[in-house]
């Protein structure tokens, strides 16, 4: 039933922290997997305003653009402090990325996540009608099948989890652990980035919750079957691909051009996360000018870090260290006439982007712990077929799983990652072109469409239950 939404009755609605709702353009991941299959079946999307209010709205605001709903939701301070910054980002977000280190385990943050996700499960039941599909979107909102159910909600609802699924001795260090996963099992579908993250929950869900293997993609719970799925998620790989070519993107990289001179670009494009490597890159990439001195000079690496989440503490120390790292291999690299690693800390439009990436002869991704990673794939997508750069692509990306002709390399290994970034530099042409067709044609197939249609073809696996 759910394959086209668009002739039947039923409706997809999507409940998801921030919606597309006026974006200029949709060029995020979820807006272009979402709008066409929303648009055509007259769907609706739920989600944050992004407002932040003393004193709430009692009221969500519904509002409409292309034929989709809006259901549209403020948060209080407290909601915001709690809900946003506590319990999703400094609880669920290092401990999905294996940073139990980083957790603040306050269980105010827990009360806060529950009222935000009863609130919107009665969202849900306000605006939604039983013969629709919710599709649910991360670790925002964990609990809300589970609400939705209390609160007399009868239809399907499934939902995808963008971040990794920890191994079960990491999760289990969560206080209200047990809560969360009474929230997972509530779902009929849940979908994952990687086979790892499946396995990792359905072992937890066994030893937790009781939970036995019906086959490879069931779980039975009580009298419940839940579906576990694999689902990496893709890009508009066409769309990004010529995007590489527009005139803002043939601008901005005339812009870096001129700086760079005829020296070699390496670029790294990432939010400023702890997750994603940031202060390992760089000293990898000191690492590489101390024992290939003959590339001082005649390189340069860009990274492009945009600071997230910066009230949070962790990040304003990342950013000091990297402001420090930054400082010290210059110092350290550079001369009159050459600055080794330029880092800048803003965020550009996705078609300049596009053409940084392709003037780039090397795509450094080299996250600690990644749910997919989208850069690697865009990177990709931007690439001149006749002569493509080449992707250094860490091991605990899910991307890894799919784009195994990357140079794959251990992020915490400086050395390994400098070897590899060496090799992408001296490596021939035929080789390039050899290793970026199998990674664009990869993209193309499993892009952001695929990744819809798979996720949805998955409720038909929950219904021929044995
Ligand atoms: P995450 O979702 O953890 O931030 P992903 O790599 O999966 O990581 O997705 C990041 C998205 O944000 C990509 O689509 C990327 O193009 C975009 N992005 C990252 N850095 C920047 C930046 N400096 N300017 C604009 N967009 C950025």
């Amino acid at each position: 039933m759910p394959e086209d939404l668009s002739s039947s009755s039923s409706r997809l609605v999507v409940v998801s922290n921030r919606t597309a709702f006026g974006s200029q353009t949709r060029a995020g991941g979820l807006a272009v997997a979402l709008w066409d299959t929303l648009s055509a079946s007259n769907g609706l999307w739920i989600g944050w305003s992004g407002k932040i209010y003393d004193v709430p709205r009692r009221r969500s605001q519904v509002v409409e653009e292309d034929g989709i709903s809006f259901a549209l939701a403020d948060m209080s301070k407290a909601d915001y402090d709690g809900f946003y910054l506590g319990y999703a980002n400094s609880v669920l977000w290092p401990v999905m990325h294996n940073r139990l280190d980083l957790a603040v385990f306050d269980s105010d943050y827990f009360t806060a996540y529950s009222v935000i996700n009863r609130r919107f499960a009665a969202l849900v039941a306000e605006h939604a009608h039983e013969d629709d599909l919710v599709w649910v979107q991360d670790y925002h909102f964990l609990l809300l099948a589970k609400y939705m159910k209390e609160d007399g909600w009868r239809g399907q609802c499934g939902f995808f989890l963008h971040v990794p699924f920890p191994a079960p001795e990491v999760f289990r260090s969560i206080p209200n652990h047990l809560d969360l996963a009474a929230g997972l099992c509530a779902y009929d579908v849940v979908g994952l980035q990687s086979r790892h993250d499946v396995a990792n929950l359905a072992r937890y869900l066994q030893e937790e919750m009781g939970a036995e293997r019906i086959d490879s993609d069931r779980l039975r719970i009580g009298d419940h079957v839940l579906v576990l799925r694999h689902c990496p998620i893709g890009i508009d790989a066409g769309g990004f691909s010529a995007a590489a070519t527009s005139a803002p993107a043939v601008q901005a990289s005339h812009r870096l051009e001129r700086f760079l001179g005829s020296r070699d670009l390496i670029i790294g494009v990432d939010r400023m996360d702890y997750s994603k490597g940031l202060p390992q890159r760089f000293e990898a990439m000191a690492t590489l000018f101390d024992k290939y001195p003959e590339l001082h000079g005649n390189i340069s690496f860009t990274q492009i870090a945009p600071p997230s989440r910066s009230v949070v503490e962790e990040y304003v120390l990342l950013r000091q260290q990297l402001d420090e790292l930054c400082g010290r291999i210059n110092g350290d690299y550079g001369d009159l006439d050459w600055i080794p690693i330029r880092y800048l800390a803003r965020g550009y439009d996705r078609e300049e982007l596009a053409g940084l990436y392709r003037l780039a002869r090397v795509g450094l991704v080299t996250p600690l712990q990644d749910g997919m990673n989208l850069v690697a794939k865009e990177y990709v997508a931007a690439q001149d077929p006749a002569n493509p750069g080449v992707l250094v692509l860490s091991q605990f990306a899910g991307a890894a799983d799919q784009m195994p002709e990357a140079l794959i390399i251990n992020p915490h290994d400086t050395e390994s990652v400098a070897d590899a970034v060496h090799a992408a530099l001296a490596m021939p042409l035929e080789e390039r072109q050899r290793r970026w067709q199998a990674l664009y044609k990869g993209i193309c197939t499993e892009d952001i469409n695929w990744w819809r249609e798979r996720f949805l073809a998955a409720f038909d696996m929950q219904v021929s239950q044995d």
